[in-house]
């Protein structure tokens, strides 16, 4: 879990699963207004797909109004321009994401993070 900025509004990124998202979903992101802004992703994504859900819910929060044909045709755009350039993932959990710096797999900081 993770919390980022979208367009002034704090959102917490999470994953969850396939019971706590609507039937059929891989992921769910709520209204910008919502009391508590949650973007959704169903555990077990990996890879290309991960990212287009990635880049589908952070749509529903940059542009709430998009209707889901546009977002799920420009999620599926950008995922693959990214994928075929080589945007891969790093491991969450030698990730610092509170800090934006990569952690090394023995819990030791690693290089500095933008934040300082
Ligand atoms: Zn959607």
């Amino acid at each position: 879990m993770f919390k980022v900025m979208i367009r002034g509004v704090e959102y917490t990124v999470k994953r969850a699963t396939s019971k706590q998202l609507k039937a059929g979903c891989y992921g769910d992101c709520t209204h910008p207004a919502a009391i508590s802004p949650t973007i959704q992703l169903i555990h077990g994504l990996r890879g290309k797909r991960l990212l287009n859900y990635t880049i589908h819910e952070a749509q529903h929060a940059c542009l709430w109004d998009l209707d889901e044909e546009a977002v799920n045709d420009s999620a599926e755009a950008i995922a693959e321009i990214l994928w075929k350039d080589g945007w891969r993932r790093i491991k969450p959990d030698i990730m610092d994401y509170e800090n934006d710096r990569r952690i090394n797999t023995n819990g030791k900081l690693n290089g500095k993070g933008k934040n300082q």
